[in-house]
């Protein structure tokens, strides 16, 4: 990666590392601390990028999401006395409860994630009943609460763990998958109490190297798009912010809540089941309805389902180069119409753009966490200094820098 070997002002820059063997190996030694003896087998789950569609997975939009070559890694081992042992490298302290405890809101913080799965799986009926319970420890190498999806990646890597350790044999076929994806997601929702959409965990479990998904949130179909960046002189640069999030679980849910009446007003199921803008602002107007900030949010809904529309189309047909305006109109739109960026977020954007990127957006749930800007090979190190420059300039927190080259999703290491 020639971008990487720059001259003296590129040693400042700092890259998030892809994961390697060592994190499996940090998992295991985490495990051995932590625990007697040695864990079952270690499982790694990816977290992700989204090309474009934000926002949208909950109101039965289109996106793109790919898979980080970052990926948390869990070592896991079963028990037989009904017990949860939970323990991260990002919060060191031995977390333990009972399987039968855990309930909407119970246990509170990070371990929810992990639990959550476990009551998801059993309420499925893709655990037993009388699951004995499992000694956990996690390392991740996806940075938390930066937009890129380290909940899913936790809660998708220890349910292919269970999978493999209690399901049948079909457990992770394409369909076993997405009995996972159904848990994990109710693990986040009823939980952890987030009110997150399905994107994360639908990638998680159905991702594929060098490719993005085209994930149909209406259909439920998953489409892998071939997304040749390398081949094609781009560089997929995710800059995280450091910015922490701020306010973003009652934000959005605010939001959630505000397309959801939207949808009942107009009688449809989501919004996807309205074909424009227009279309809806029309039928709004006609029901009396002129709340500015209601039409503004549903404006994003719909229109940032037809910008992810016509990437796929730019995908399919080869066109990566192309990508750069809609991705530009996707940031404009998340600021202006559903309010979710920020400051920090606004300002690695122009930064990037100014610096020569081809488009620039920020990615995930907003308010801080990370952007992605699409970026010749020969200009990421033009942008990355102009992004740090901008940022400096401005007194905020210095950014960090991954290079999104689509990975492999949720599996078995060892
Ligand atoms: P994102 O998923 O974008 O990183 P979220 O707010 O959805 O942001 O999830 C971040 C939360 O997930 C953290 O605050 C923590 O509770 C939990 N989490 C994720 N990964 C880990 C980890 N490796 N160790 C401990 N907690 C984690
Ligand atoms: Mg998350």
């Amino acid at each position: 990666m020639t971008f990487l070997e720059g001259g003296p002002a590129l040693a400042e820059i700092h890259w998030h590392p892809p994961s390697s063997p060592e994190s499996a190996a940090r998992a295991e030694a985490l495990f051995a601390s932590s625990f007697d003896g040695a864990p079952a087998g270690v499982w790694s789950a990816p977290g992700r990028a989204n090309l474009i569609g934000e926002h949208v997975d909950y109101v039965g939009g289109i996106c793109l999401p790919l898979a980080l070559p970052q990926r948390t890694w869990l070592a896991v081992r079963p028990r037989t006395d009904g017990l949860l042992r939970l323990v991260s490298g990002q919060c060191p302290e031995v977390w333990q409860g009972a399987v039968r405890a855990v309930r909407p809101g119970h246990p509170r913080g990070w371990p929810a994630y992990l639990a959550g799965v476990v009551w998801a799986l059993i309420s499925e009926g893709l655990l037993p009943a009388g699951f004995g319970g499992v000694d956990v420890a996690v390392h991740s190498d996806v940075p938390l609460g930066a937009g890129l999806s380290s909940s899913a990646a936790l809660e998708c890597a220890l349910a292919v763990a269970l999978a493999e350790l209690f399901g049948s044999g079909s457990s992770l076929d394409t369909a076993g998958r997405s009995a996972l994806v159904k848990a994990c997601i109710r693990a986040e929702n009823e939980i952890a109490l987030a009110a997150t959409g399905g994107m994360d965990q639908t990638v998680a479990l159905h991702a594929r190297t060098g490719h993005c998904l085209r994930l149909d949130c209406d259909s439920g179909a998953v489409d892998p798009l071939p997304l040749p960046l390398d081949a094609n002189g781009l560089v997929l640069l995710v800059i995280n912010t450091n910015a922490p999030h701020r306010l973003v679980d009652g934000q959005y849910r605010a939001r959630r809540v505000v397309v959801e009446r939207a949808a009942r007003l107009l009688r449809v199921p989501t919004l996807r089941r309205i074909s424009s803008v227009q279309d809806a602002v029309g039928r709004l107007a006609a029901l009396g309805e002129d709340d500015p900030e209601l039409l503004r949010r549903v404006r994003h809904a719909i229109s940032e389902t037809a910008r992810a529309g016509a990437a796929a189309r730019l995908l399919v047909e080869g066109r990566l180069a192309e990508l750069g305006p809609l991705l530009d109109a996707s940031h404009t739109s998340l600021r202006e119409d559903y309010e979710v960026s920020s400051l920090e977020l606004d300002n690695v954007v122009d930064a990037a753009k100014e610096a020569g990127a081809l488009g620039a957006r920020m990615v995930g749930g907003g308010f801080g966490g990370s952007a992605l800007a699409l970026v010749e090979t020969a200009a990421v190190p033009a942008v990355t200094e102009a992004v740090l420059a901008a940022t400096e300039a401005k007194a905020l927190p210095t950014p960090t820098f991954l290079h999104a080259l689509p990975g492999p999703s949720a599996a078995r290491w060892s």
